[in-house]
């Protein structure tokens, strides 16, 4: 370990411009054209920025595309959804109404980010119908989508079990098979779902394996149904995106209070403050909003419904700090996470791996903040055989680099009516436009769930937003919406 006291004084990060960053990989990344993609695929993905691969996809794309069996070593954050879903789109027949891939996911938060990331991959071409299928969500509503046809499902273990077994969903033309976060599964016991769900596929199907870490169960599920697989992994260094580690040496009661000290200092956007506890999770919110922080907490015990309200406000910029417990998080995927913030470290190193992975995805650098007492000095040691030396700096140089407070730049409205009312993102953005005037650049993310509608408005348009929707219409309907 180094000498804390022997850092450098300068902060190298702080982050004030929620544009400075792109999601682009290396410029020397192989491109998407030289692979076997349709044309209108290839297009799509240049409309989307995605100018070249990135490592995990260059390394697995050109196998799964010539239909070998892969399991590939990736972390969230290294672009791994784009490499099954480019796999499995190139095998799909629009025009075959039956399910012909299936991806099987740890958590409902997952499945829906990699439903919505296929969507978007997809919508070059003709009308492919993606649907998740996850616990929280009443059987009939699933199986009446699974009847109007879809071609790609995306669901966790159990739920996908249910429906098979009730015979609404059949895999007779399957033709891909996905496990993404395979170890993720395991560790949550679904290794016997997963291995039923595998059987009733059909023999000859490609099967694509997915999983950050190697446990045993990844080489038995292997040996159990696929045809040899070819194996990927991507050094960690190449895989990593770049991510400054600092730790920093607390005392059991600076470590909270050291906390906003971090995010006035480097003042990033959005960061996730991970916690070992629940208890320590509602301490720090306490302090953060006491300290006039725009913060919210994830943690096992809030219902499903304020589950979605939390993450759509972070993931829209509304919510400068998410203080999480490492089960509550799993699955997230947020784009530009400015930081990480390990405001407890974790007795395990592969959680370290994961948690600090949500910063500097796909290319872009992020920074890790770590807090660390005495007591956490076997942790970090644990930590440090994965990696190089931890780099020490005093607390002492956390000064705020801005007198303004830290602020997110989106304010979220919530429009009490979605995908149950037929409101897709196009109808709410058409109605800000003709009733309030506003641009798609004043308009941040709308996600729109079944009951409900989280819209993100720029701050300071975020009242004659809220004025516009309660009195005008949206898809030609008057609707309630209210400010979160
Ligand atoms: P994932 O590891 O699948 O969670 O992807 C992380 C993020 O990187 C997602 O937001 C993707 O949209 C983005 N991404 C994936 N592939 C590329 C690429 N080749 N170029 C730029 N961004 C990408």
């Amino acid at each position: 370990m180094n000498d804390p006291h022997a850092a450098p004084s300068k902060p190298t990060h702080a982050f004030t411009n929620a544009t400075a960053k792109t999601s682009q990989p290396s410029a020397a990344a192989p491109g998407f054209s030289a692979l076997p993609l349709p044309p209108a695929l290839l297009e799509n993905l240049h409309s989307l920025g995605y100018t070249g691969m990135t490592p995990i996809q260059a390394a697995s794309l050109p196998l799964a595309l010539q239909g070998h069996d892969v399991i590939a070593q990736a972390q969230t954050g290294s672009g791994k959804t784009a490499a099954f879903a480019l796999a499995l789109l190139s095998h799909l027949n629009p025009r075959r109404f039956a399910v012909q891939a299936l991806v099987l996911c740890p958590t409902r938060e997952l499945a829906d980010q990699v439903a919505q990331e296929i969507r978007r991959l997809a919508r070059a071409q003709d009308n492919i119908k993606v649907i998740t299928m996850c616990g929280g969500v009443p059987l009939r509503l699933q199986s009446a989508s699974l009847e109007h046809g879809a071609h790609i499902v995306v669901g966790t273990p159990g739920r996908v079990m249910d429906h098979l077994s009730r015979g609404n969903l059949t895999l007779e033309a399957l033709n891909t098979l996905v496990l993404d976060e395979a170890d993720r599964m395991l560790d949550m016991g679904f290794f016997d779902d997963i291995v039923t769900v595998a059987k009733q596929c059909p023999a000859q199907r490609q099967t694509l394996l997915f999983s950050a870490t190697y446990p045993e169960g990844i080489a038995k599920l292997a040996q159990q149904f696929m045809r040899t697989p070819h194996t990927v992994t991507v050094d960690a260094q190449k895989a990593g995106p770049d991510i400054e580690q600092r730790f920093y040496e607390v005392t059991r009661s600076t470590r909270l209070s050291t906390v906003p000290l971090l995010l006035r200092h480097f003042r990033p956007v959005s960061s996730i403050a991970f916690c070992n506890t629940k208890q320590r999770c509602n301490e720090l919110l306490d302090i953060l909003q006491a300290e006039g922080f725009v913060a919210l907490a994830l943690h096992g015990d809030l219902e499903q419904r304020e589950r979605d309200q939390v993450i759509a406000q972070f993931a829209n910029r509304s919510c400068s700090v998410l203080v999480a417990t490492d089960v509550a998080s799993r699955g997230l995927d947020i784009k530009e996470l400015e930081a990480v913030i390990n405001v407890d470290i974790t007795p395990d190193p592969e959680v370290h791996v994961h948690r600090i992975g949500r910063t500097g995805r796909a290319g872009e650098s992020g920074l890790a903040l770590n807090l660390a007492s005495m007591d956490d000095m076997g942790h970090v040691g644990r930590i440090e055989l994965n990696q190089a030396a931890s780099v020490w700096y005093p607390v002492s140089e956390l000064t705020p680099i801005s007198p303004e407070p830290l602020r997110p730049p989106m304010k979220t409205l919530q429009i009490l009516g979605g995908r149950k009312e037929k409101i897709r993102p196009g109808d709410v953005m058409g109605a800000l436009a003709a009733e309030a005037g506003l641009t798609r650049d004043q308009v941040g993310k709308i996600t729109v769930t079944d009951f409900c509608t989280f819209v993100a408005v720029q701050r300071d348009l975020a009242a004659q937003a809220l004025d516009a929707l309660n009195n005008g219409k949206v898809k030609g309907r008057s609707v309630r919406a209210r400010l979160i």
